[in-house]
């Protein structure tokens, strides 16, 4: 089990997930740059002094990365031998309840193209991910709890391209935010269905695909039998576009920049997260499209969960550097 550094009420969550090393990267003479230490510390490029770093949720030596945050931001590691369930139990899992008690929730696959995020969300058949994992628990606490309340599901299954918004489910041109969703049972084969409308197939490591984010999102509706109380709740898992292209520019003071080629949603939610993190009441929802469309997903009551996901090579030596700053919410120095 991970030990979490920081309070249970904390409300952004990052986990940082090595994946195993590939066979091109096993084959290369390339070296491991990330070492996993324990769940709350890992090492990067653990073999130069002068460039080492230490992500550690409670310390930074000589850099306080994480001081401001502290209130706000969890911080673990996962070793590169966790499964997708275990992954899910200990970053995912506890959101099911927080959803229950009627808070928006959302869960984000961060990192480069090839680091693991459609992994890590959609899985395999034989190792399902995170969004499946979270909706099968879902479905079991709907059954749980159905004694004492109504439930209604809706969900919708979006893909944000080029800042447009195009609906997986209803393919065509791009639609209008959609608040409604279709009917619970169908949920599984729909998130299939929606994966073949994907500007390219999700697990196909191209230009399209690598800048489009998937967001899939669930409505929920509860009404308690007893007194009539309704209670609704959203959660929102994200496969974000690959991350690659914001490491040519970085940070600039507390921003991120925006270069022509840089896409605009990943770094708006840099810039969102940041704000949230640092408990600043002003939060640029409205930079692009993805920020609108989790505007009440973010912040306020709501939890999130950021996984991290990382290449455990030094042939992705800057993509994990600029992958393991965002996760730590760096600040040019
Ligand atoms: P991304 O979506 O970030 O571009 P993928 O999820 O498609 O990356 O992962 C790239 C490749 O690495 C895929 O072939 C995937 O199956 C494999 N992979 C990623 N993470 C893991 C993991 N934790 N264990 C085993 N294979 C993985
Ligand atoms: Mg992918």
């Amino acid at each position: 089990q991970a030990t979490l550094i920081q309070p249970a009420n904390a409300n952004i969550r990052v986990v940082v997930r090595v994946r195993p090393a590939n066979s091109r990267e096993q084959d290369a003479d390339c070296r491991n740059v990330v070492k996993v230490i324990d769940d709350q510390m890992l090492v990067f490029d653990p073999k130069e002094d002068a460039q080492a770093f230490f992500f550690h949720g409670v310390q930074q030596r000589g850099r306080d990365l994480l001081k401001k945050s502290h209130k706000h931001l969890q911080f673990m590691c996962s070793p590169n031998d966790k499964t997708n369930e275990e992954i899910f139990k200990e970053s995912t899992y506890s959101l099911i309840t927080s959803l229950m008690d009627g808070y928006n929730c959302s869960v984000f696959a961060y990192g480069a193209t090839g680091a693991g995020k459609t992994y890590t969300m959609t899985g395999t058949p034989d190792t399902p991910g995170i969004t499946f994992l979270t909706m099968t628990e879902l479905f079991n606490k709907h059954q749980e709890l159905s004694v004492e309340r109504d439930f209604e599901l809706g969900i919708t299954y979006l893909e944000v391209y080029n800042e447009l918004v195009k609906d997986l489910l209803n393919p065509g041109p791009p639609l209008q935010l959609r608040e409604d969703g279709n009917t619970p049972d169908e949920l599984f084969s729909l998130l299939e269905e929606g994966n073949k409308n994907r500007t390219q197939h999700p697990t196909d490591a191209n230009a399209e695909s690598s800048r489009s984010h998937a967001v899939f999102q669930v409505y929920i509706q509860m009404t308690f039998k007893g007194t009539g109380e309704v209670r609704t709740a959203k959660l929102s898992m994200i496969d974000l576009a690959g991350s690659e292209r914001g490491s040519a520019t970085g940070y600039v003071g507390a921003r991120f920049t925006e270069g022509a080629n840089i896409n605009k949603s990943l770094l708006a939610l840099g810039n969102c997260i940041n704000s949230l993190a640092d408990g600043q009441r002003h939060v640029p929802y409205r930079d692009s499209k993805l920020t609108r469309l989790l505007k009440d997903s973010l912040g306020g009551n709501c939890q999130t969960v950021m996984i991290a996901n990382v290449s455990p090579s030094s042939m992705s030596y800057e993509d994990t550097y600029n992958t393991l700053k965002y996760a730590t919410r760096a600040k040019k120095i």
